[in-house]
C-alpha cells in the first residue's frame, strides 16, 4: 500500500471522560491510517488536571510546543472537582486559555444540527428543529473578555466598581468575518451577523465591517444583520432561517450555548477553534467536544464518544482537507444513530444501551461497509 500523506495530530486527553473519548478517537485514526493509506502521526501527552498531577502545571511547555507543530489538536476535557480549590494560575482550565490565545485561535464554530433520530430529546417542537443545521462562528481572542481595562477597583464612596473594556478592531472583524463569509460558500450562502448597534460603538464599528468585507469580498455571499437579543429570539422561535452566524466573543459564548440546547444532547455536540491560514493555506486549530470533563460518569465506560468524534471529523475537513473521510465518518455517525445504538445519556425506548468503547467499535464498523 502507498503512503500518501503524514499529518501530525497531538491528543490531548485531560481529565474525567477525557482519556475514554479522546481512546474512540485514536482507534478510528489508526483505522484510517490502515485502511485508507493515510499516514497520521499521533502523539498523546497529558493536560488539565493530569498535567498538574504530573507536573504541577495544567500545561508544560513541551505540550505546548508539540501543539504549535501538529497540524490539529484534539482535546477531550479538562477539569473536575479534585482540582477546583487550586490557585486560579494552576487549574485545568487555564491550559485550554493558553492554548486558544497562544495558538491565537480565533474563530470559534460550533455546529448546532439536530440529528432527526433524536428530535424528542430537544425542548422545541420537532418541526422546529428537524433537520436543524446552523453554524455559530464566534469570535474567541478579542471583546470584553480581553479588553483594557480591566478589574474591581475601589472608588471614592466607599463602593467597588468592576471594569470590563468591551473592544475591536477593523481587523479582528475582518478575520472571523471571512471565516464565516468561507464556511457559508460551503453550505447555504448566508451569513447573519449579530450585535449591538443600536447600543454599543463597538457594535456599529462591527456591522459596518462586515458589512464592508461582505461588499469587497463576499457579494455572492447573503449577509443580514441582526441585533444579537432578537438573534436569541429568533433561535427559539424559527431556528431553521439561519445558515451561518457570526457573532463577538461575548454574544457568540451565549447564542452559541442556547443553539447547542436546541439540539437536545450534549453528548453529541462537537467544536472547533481556528487560527489564520499561513500563505501555505495552512492553519493552527484545536477540536474539541462542548461537553466537559463528566466527573459523574467517568471511569464507567459509558460516555459518548460521538461528540468527540464529530471533532475529529472536523479536524478532517477544516485541517487536514480531507473531506471525503470526513463525510464518511458523519455518515457513519448518523447510520448507529439510525440502528438504534446509543449510550446511557441519549437511549430511549426501543434503543440499544451500549457502552462508550461500543459506539467507537460500531463506527468502525460502518467505515468498513
Ligand atoms: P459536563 O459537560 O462535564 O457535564 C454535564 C452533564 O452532562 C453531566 O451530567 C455529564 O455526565 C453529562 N455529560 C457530559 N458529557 C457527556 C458525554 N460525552 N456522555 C454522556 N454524558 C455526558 O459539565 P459540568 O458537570 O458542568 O463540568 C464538569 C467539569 O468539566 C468541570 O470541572 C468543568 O469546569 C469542566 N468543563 C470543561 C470543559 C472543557 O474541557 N472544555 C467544558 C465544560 C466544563
Amino acid at each position: 500500500m502507498i503512503k500518501v500523506k503524514k499529518r501530525k495530530i497531538l491528543l490531548l486527553p485531560g481529565d474525567g471522560i477525557g482519556p475514554e473519548v479522546i481512546a474512540e478517537v485514536k482507534k478510528i485514526i489508526n483505522w484510517l491510517n490502515k485502511n485508507r493509506s493515510l499516514d497520521f502521526e499521533i502523539d498523546e501527552d497529558l493536560v488539565g488536571g493530569a498535567a498538574y498531577d504530573k507536573h504541577g502545571t495544567p500545561i508544560t511547555d513541551e505540550v505546548f510546543y508539540k501543539a504549535l507543530e501538529s497540524e490539529a489538536v484534539i482535546l477531550g476535557a479538562v477539569g473536575g472537582p479534585k482540582w477546583d480549590n487550586l490557585d486560579f494560575s494552576k487549574k485545568p482550565e487555564r491550559a485550554l486559555l493558553k492554548l486558544r490565545k497562544e495558538l491565537k485561535l480565533f474563530a470559534n464554530l460550533r455546529p448546532a444540527i439536530c440529528f432527526k433520530q433524536l428530535v424528542e430529546a430537544s425542548s422545541l417542537k420537532p418541526e422546529i428543529v428537524s433537520g436543524l443545521d446552523i453554524m455559530i462562528v464566534r469570535e474567541l481572542t478579542g471583546g470584553i473578555y480581553f479588553g483594557e481595562p480591566r478589574g474591581i477597583k475601589p472608588i471614592d464612596n466607599g463602593e467597588r466598581k468592576g471594569i470590563n473594556t468591551h473592544t475591536y478592531t477593523t481587523s479582528e472583524i475582518e478575520r472571523v468575518s471571512r471565516v464565516a463569509f468561507d464556511l457559508a460558500k460551503k453550505r447555504n450562502n448566508k451569513v447573519t451577523s449579530c450585535e449591538k448597534s443600536n447600543v454599543m460603538e463597538a457594535g456599529q464599528l462591527w456591522r459596518e465591517e462586515v458589512q464592508a468585507i461582505h461588499d469587497k469580498e463576499f457579494k455572492e455571499v447573503e449577509l443580514e444583520h441582526m441585533l444579537a437579543d432578537n438573534c436569541a429570539m429568533q433561535l427559539l422561535r424559527n431556528p431553521k432561517q439561519f445558515d451561518v452566524i457570526v457573532t463577538d466573543n461575548l454574544f457568540g459564548d451565549i447564542l452559541s450555548d442556547e443553539a447547542a440546547m436546541l439540539t437536545g444532547s450534549l453528548g453529541l455536540l462537537p467544536s472547533a477553534s481556528l487560527g489564520a491560514k499561513d500563505k501555505n493555506g495552512n492553519m493552527r486549530s484545536m477540536y474539541e467536544p462542548v461537553h466537559g470533563s463528566a466527573p459523574d460518569i467517568a471511569g464507567k465506560g459509558i460516555a459518548n464518544p460521538i461528540a468527540t468524534i464529530l471533532s475529529f471529523s472536523m479536524a478532517l475537513k477544516y485541517s487536514l482537507n480531507l473531506d471525503k473521510e470526513s463525510k464518511e465518518l458523519d455518515a457513519a455517525v448518523q447510520k448507529i444513530l439510525d440502528d438504534g445504538l446509543r449510550t446511557k445519556d441519549i437511549c430511549s425506548k426501543g434503543n440499544k444501551e451500549v457502552s462508550t468503547k461500543d459506539v467507537g467499535d460500531a463506527i468502525i464498523a460502518c467505515l468498513q461497509n
